[in-house]
């Protein structure tokens, strides 16, 4: 029974955001406030090249590049990098786009073949990451939420997926086990509440995560006193502004 409407879909990315830092969530995805470096840049150019990849064909497999994903269930949307299907079992599936538009759906026709793949015997989603494997749980959760969404548009079980990380050049595999399915589902249900509630949590400095975040300059967690960043600053125009001119 679905949860939420379309309009109430939130990107499957923001659970990202979520794990490494709740403010930082806050900040994209209520103040909408942006910045790049080094690393979001790369990462970018990695999922633009990962979708717009070359058609392959590999024995046993078809690989879809793009894929739009969503799930009513979790209120959630976001795109695959790659979905591997086994070619003996897409005639009986749904077409996992039938509820975009036409245009839309010509526009990403699946690409076939990986040339990393295995031969897969369920969909089977790939999550291609720059860098290397991280501390926390935000990949494993991003790639659990795909298979979710692909469950859930299939109504098929998605028992396993990969990371596929560029140091070292290899695929992670990732079992979506109860405990990562009810992670995901929780972070979920604490995203829309955290959107709902239109609060940004004050900051919390890890020294850290913070050097690595692209919104420190933004966020300002040792100045901002935890009030949000955008109010933050909108405040030190203003005094700035109010200022008399000296001579
Ligand atoms: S700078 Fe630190 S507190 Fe601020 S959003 Fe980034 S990680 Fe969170």
């Amino acid at each position: 029974m679905p949860t939420y409407d379309e309009d109430d879909l939130l990107p499957i990315s923001a659970l990202q955001h979520l794990v490494f830092c709740e403010r930082q969530c806050a900040l994209i995805h209520i103040e909408h406030l942006w910045a790049e470096n080094r690393f979001t840049v790369l990462g970018s150019e990695m999922h633009r090249r990962t979708h717009d990849g070359p058609d392959e064909q590999r024995a046993g497999v078809r690989i879809c590049r793009g894929l739009p994903l969503r799930s009513l269930r979790l209120g959630l949307t976001g795109i695959a990098d790659v979905v591997e299907f086994p070619v003996q079992t897409t005639a009986d599936l749904p077409d996992p786009l039938d509820w975009l538009e036409e245009e839309w759906a010509a526009d990403n026709e699946p690409a076939l073949a990986d040339a990393d793949s295995a031969t897969p015997t369920a969909p089977f989603p790939v999550e291609y990451k720059r860098g290397k494997p991280k501390l926390d749980q935000s990949d494993e959760v991003q790639l659990c939420a795909q298979a979710l969404c692909l469950e859930e548009m299939l109504n098929t079980a998605v028992p396993a997926g990969a990371l596929y990380y560029g140091k070292p050049r290899r695929r992670h595999p990732v079992e979506f086990t109860p405990d990562l399915r009810q992670e995901t589902e929780r972070l979920a249900a604490r995203l829309h509440e955290l959107i709902r509630s239109g609060r940004t949590p004050p900051a919390e400095y890890a020294a850290g995560k913070c050097r690595a975040c692209s919104l420190v300059d933004l966020c300002l967690p040792q100045s901002t006193g935890g009030r949000s960043a955008k109010r933050y600053l909108d405040r030190m125009i203003r005094a700035a502004c109010q200022e008399p001119q000296s001579a």
